[in-house]
């Protein structure tokens, strides 16, 4: 492939196990790709090293008081070095053709919606910004032309056997669950569980944050409101259903009986290279399915009371307003107290519960308010934090 048909990317959480695993599959296709920004929050040593791997145009560190070491690293590698939210944002505008979503959290809101604006191709692994943004984000989707390719692996699924031209043929769409590591545990046998138990997934290898939402099965909630913003089905139309073994990544089922579904082994190259090569495919290195090996595939209904965040998501895309966007900050607020170990586990829902209580529910009109829910949200769920505290 000549080097004006490369594909221009951008990759936005580079540092991260999304980011890794994009890096990792432009390594192996390096004729196919050319990188222009990478950016990561802290990691410098990381960010720099696969500037210079992948000869990037730019690297950005979120965190400005890293940037004098980021430019030492730099230096004389004709890599520019650039720091802070500004810069986040410039480099989700550099002209490219398709720009990697993958900064974890709702700090990767303002970068996703600069890329939008841009009107190019977002392949979109962070979850987060469609929860506490969704009707905003989609509106500006289409406003600027640009194209929503989901990395999250069963939103991908979905992708791949969605009839976006007959809709409303649709019955529901069915959101697999691993169950996470603690499926099959009662409630009350959860109080006591580490972070280190609960990033340890039996089937995917992801970061920390994410890890502790499939534990608790908010991941699953905020799935169930990333699939909502993705695709045109009703609120009631979106169900879970847990799969232990992760090889049905997700299914659609329309109104003659037929259930689609994509399978794969659990490995997210797979959807990340779906997303890259869009809207033809590429080779990834990831392990063929074998499902007479896997033997058998089992099915259950999720466990709404000893996984009280996906019920707590879901009535949260029930209530609209800014109901997902304050579960989403309190979430990340727990989340973090959980793996500092000053909350327990079962408080990480308890605590997203009171926060949801305590805030106000008004709809966001605007970004600006976006902000300002996210903020006050994260207010509300700090302050109460000491009751919870261990
Ligand atoms: P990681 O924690 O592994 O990586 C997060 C990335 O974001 C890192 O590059 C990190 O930089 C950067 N980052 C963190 N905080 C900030 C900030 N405040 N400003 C700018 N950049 C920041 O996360 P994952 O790769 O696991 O997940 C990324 C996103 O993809 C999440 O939204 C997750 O829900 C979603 N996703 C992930 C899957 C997975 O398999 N991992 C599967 C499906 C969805 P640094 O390393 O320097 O801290
Ligand atoms: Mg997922």
């Amino acid at each position: 492939m000549s080097i004006a048909h490369q594909k221009r990317i951008s990759i936005l959480g580079a540092t991260g196990s999304i980011g890794q695993s994009t890096l990792d599959l432009i390594g192996r296709n390096r004729n196919k790709f050319k990188v222009v920004a990478l950016t990561a929050h802290s990691k410098v040593e990381e960010l720099a090293a696969a500037a210079i791997a992948f000869s990037a145009e730019l690297a950005v560190i979120g965190d400005e008081a890293r940037l004098d070491e980021l430019t030492r690293r730099l230096e004389g590698t004709g890599v520019e070095a650039a720091a802070g939210e500004t810069a986040l944002i410039e480099a989700a505008q550099r002209p490219a053709d398709i720009v990697m979503a993958a900064i974890v959290g709702a700090a990767g809101l303002k970068p996703t919606l600069a890329a939008v604006r841009c009107g190019t191709t977002i392949a979109l692994a962070n979850k987060e910004c469609l929860v506490c943004a969704g009707d905003l984000m989609t509106k500006e989707v289409q406003a600027c032309g640009a194209t929503l390719l989901p990395v999250d692996s069963e939103h991908n699924a979905i992708y791949q056997v969605f009839d976006f031209e007959q809709s409303k043929a649709v019955d529901r769409l069915i959101l697999t669950a691993s169950g996470g590591p603690f499926l099959g545990r009662a409630k009350n046998s959860l109080a006591g569980v580490t972070p280190a138990q609960a990033v340890a997934h039996p089937n995917w290898d992801m970061g920390a944050k994410i890890s502790v939402d499939s534990a608790t099965m908010m991941n699953k909630g905020l799935e169930v409101i990333e699939a909502y913003h993705l695709f045109p089905v009703d609120k009631d139309k979106i169900d879970v259903l847990v799969h232990p073994q992760s090889v049905i990544h997700s299914m659609v089922e329309y109104q003659d009986g037929s259930v689609l579904a994509q399978l794969g082994s659990p490995d997210m190259r797979t959807p990340i290279a779906y997303s890259l090569a869009w809207p033809e495919r590429m080779e990834a290195p990831v392990q063929k399915l074998s499902l007479a090996e896997i033997g058998s595939l089992t099915f259950e209904e999720p466990d709404y009371e000893a996984f009280r965040c996906l019920a707590l998501a879901k009535e949260a895309l029930f209530a609209g307003g800014a109901a997902p966007a304050i579960l989403n900050a309190a979430n990340e607020v727990a989340v973090e107290a959980f793996l500092g170990g000053q909350v327990g586990f079962l408080d990480i829902g308890a605590l997203v519960e009171e926060t949801l209580a305590k805030c106000d529910m008004k709809a966001p009109q605007s970004l600006t308010n976006v902000f300002e829910i996210d903020g006050e949200a994260r207010r509300m769920a700090t302050s109460l934090l000491p009751a919870f505290r261990k």
